[in-house]
């Protein structure tokens, strides 16, 4: 006998049709001898609804209130299920959040969990119930004991912790897709399902768009090793199974905001090359790794940004012993990327730095909190180190650093988020903990796994900030504050000299409803800090590809520069991580590049998904 937890998503409880339907797989399950905690979704588009007829009173509600309006539609269904099930004979019982006692931080409309009491929950399990729990939803504890909701998609991180908390045998996710796809069915109805994803892969996608899982959901079982599965709940299919490796053992305490970091890693065997001012135009990306990747050299960091003229700065990072080679291809084909009839002598410059480190902070429990890579740029700023590349993931966050100060920075890192020397995190290439894992021995997945898109994201560009240790910190520390989340960082490449001081350009993306209130802040700090202008750009969407078979692989972003190439889609910006691979395109050609991308991996399968409404 096992004790599962089970979420239903909005489309699955859409209808009390739907709701009959739900009830009799609950029902179902237990009477094949299992113990069942079932955790709801609002009913179909209900938080949607509710969020409208709040924003017809006040286009900026009070988040108090707000989560007082959003919890309410969880209780709906809590309630009917339960009377659902009862009606089949199976004894039943809805609870809220607050009432089963998933006890929150005071942060309304984001709030992460801190515990969830199991007592109440074992009596009703234990006595046979199956227990109905309104996700999305808990409780501050500090006194007044004020409603909190977890963050819109939030039910799936409800069902995941509270699989963490009795120990569930596992949790399965029930909703209107099969399972994970190679990307959005809505949007390519050839994805394919896969059978399983690590952990890792999985709230790389999740984070950059894939919304068929919560990104904190996934966190949290991969920092506590929960098995997790997402299933259709229209048929028995199997679904996919999202992995992990077995983790330490991790207190229940602060379940969602303890140790956010869990490892510090570094690489002193990298070198640089940058090629500076080519053309902001299709294509310049793609030649360059095409002929990378043709000379089999592997590239670890890419990164590329838009700057001043219309022209980009393109570097990467490649290990120390194949510098020479990686340095040679950029020379070959720097003359080509100049302008053939006025050639100025300053374009496409090679620049290669050898003394170089790449110095990291890892774990799963940075998602949605800026304050944790703002504490690594402020401890190196403190360490005296400056930060050349920031290349961040959701599990990651590396900077490129004089390899003279990569011993100090390592040492400052470990101090500030207290761990051991040699301590290890979770393994990336996730072990396959599920209750049948021999059935899913991995039979070497392709290096890309999924590809997402997000639109809801906008660049920040902070023109010619001096380029000095403290800036990053200054900067990432002043968005922690307001609560602003940053995914991508480039820094530019080029330095130029004004006013005696040599500065650099920093451009970043944030999601779009912070992009205005984080420019305004940060123009009125600009003067102050001798920033120059802070430029938003809204109409960007972000396309990017996951899997940790990428790694050691040279040609797969060459690939994907070469997809958007042949479809003259320009490349605004390119930042990388071990896994994944983004770039910066124009809005309106974002679903076009998720596309052509899913097809150029061969991602596309010969069925095609049809998303039920
Ligand atoms: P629920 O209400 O069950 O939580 P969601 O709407 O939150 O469901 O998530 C399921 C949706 O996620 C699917 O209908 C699909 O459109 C979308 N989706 C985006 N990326 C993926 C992906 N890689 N695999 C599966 N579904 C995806
Ligand atoms: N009902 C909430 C939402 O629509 C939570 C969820 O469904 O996961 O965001
Ligand atoms: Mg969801």
């Amino acid at each position: 006998m096992a004790l599962i937890v089970q979420k239903y998503g909005g489309t699955s409880v859409g209808s009390v049709e739907r709701i009959q339907a739900v009830a009799q797989r609950v029902y179902n399950t237990v009477k094949a001898g299992n113990s069942l905690v079932v955790v709801v979704s609002a009913m179909g588009k209900t938080t949607d609804g509710l969020v409208k007829l709040a924003n017809e009173i006040s286009p900026n509600p009070n988040r108090r209130e707000m989560d007082m309006l959003l919890s309410t539609g969880e209780q709906v269904t809590i309630a009917l299920l339960s009377m659902a099930l009862q009606e089949l004979g199976q004894p039943a019982i809805s609870m809220t959040g607050a009432q089963v006692g998933i006890v929150t931080e005071a942060e309304h409309s984001r709030a992460r969990i801190l515990h969830i009491e199991t007592t109440r929950l074992t009596r009703h399990i234990d006595a046979g119930k199956v227990v109905v729990v309104a996700g999305f939803q808990g409780t501050s504890s500090a006194g007044e004991m004020e409603i909190t909701t977890l963050g819109r998609g939030g039910s799936d991180t409800s069902a995941v912790a509270i699989a963490a908390a009795l120990q569930a045998n596992f949790c399965e996710i029930y909703t209107d897709v099969p399972g994970i796809l190679t990307t959005d069915p809505r949007l390519v109805a050839e994805a394919q399902l896969m059978d399983a994803i690590t952990c890792n892969e999985m709230l790389e996608l999740a984070s950059l768009g894939a919304k068929v899982l919560h990104p904190r959901a996934v966190e949290i079982a991969r920092n506590y090793g929960v098995p997790l599965v997402v299933r259709s709940s229209w048929t028995d299919a199997p679904g996919t199974w999202v992995t992990s490796a077995k983790p330490q053992g991790r207190s229940l305490i602060n379940l969602e905001i303890a140790r956010p970091v869990d490892a510090v890693e570094f690489d002193t065997d990298q070198a640089k090359v940058a090629l500076l001012r080519v053309p902001d135009k299709p294509g310049v990306a793609a030649r360059l790794f095409g002929e990378i990747s043709r000379q089999k050299v592997d590239v670890d960091l890419i990164i590329q940004s838009v700057h001043e003229g219309n022209s980009n700065d393109i570097a990467f990072t490649v290990t120390t012993p194949i510098l020479k080679r990686a340095e040679a291809v950029a020379a070959a084909i720097a003359p080509a990327l100049r302008s053939q009839s006025n050639p100025k002598s300053d374009e496409a410059e090679v620049m290669v730095e050898h003394n170089i480190a790449k110095v990291s902070i890892a774990g799963a429990g940075m998602i949605g909190r800026p304050g944790v890579a703002a504490k690594m740029f402020a401890t190196l700023a403190e360490a005296g180190v400056n930060i050349q590349m920031i290349s961040t993931s959701e599990v990651k966050v590396s900077c490129v650093v004089n390899a003279t100060e990569c011993d100090r920075a390592v040492n400052a890192l470990r101090s500030a988020f207290e761990i051991e020397a040699g301590g290890q995190g979770a393994g990336s290439r996730g072990e396959l903990l599920t209750p049948n894992s021999s059935l899913l021995t991995p039979h070497s997945p392709p290096p890309v796994r999924g590809v997402a898109l997000d639109l809801n994201q906008a660049r920040l560009a902070i023109r010619q900030l001096p380029d000095r240790p403290g800036m990053a910190a200054k900067l990432f520390g002043l968005l922690a504050q307001h609560n602003i989340s940053v995914d991508m960082i480039i820094q530019s490449q080029r330095c130029r000299v004004i006013d005696g001081v040599p500065r650099r350009d920093i451009a970043f993306t944030v999601s779009r409803i912070d992009g205005e209130s984080a420019k305004k802040m940060l123009t009125q700090v600009a003067a102050e800090l001798e920033w120059g202008e802070v430029v938003l750009d809204s109409a960007i969407a972000k396309v990017s590809i996951v899997g940790a078979g990428m790694v050691g692989q040279p040609g797969v972003a060459a690939k994907m520069f070469e997809a958007l190439a042949e479809h003259q889609i320009n490349i605004q910006m390119i930042a990388t991580s071990e896994i994944k691979i983004s770039c910066v395109v124009a809005q309106e050609q974002g679903v076009k590049a998720l596309q052509v991308i899913h097809a150029a991996f061969g991602l596309a399968g010969s069925e095609k998904f049809v998303v039920p409404a």
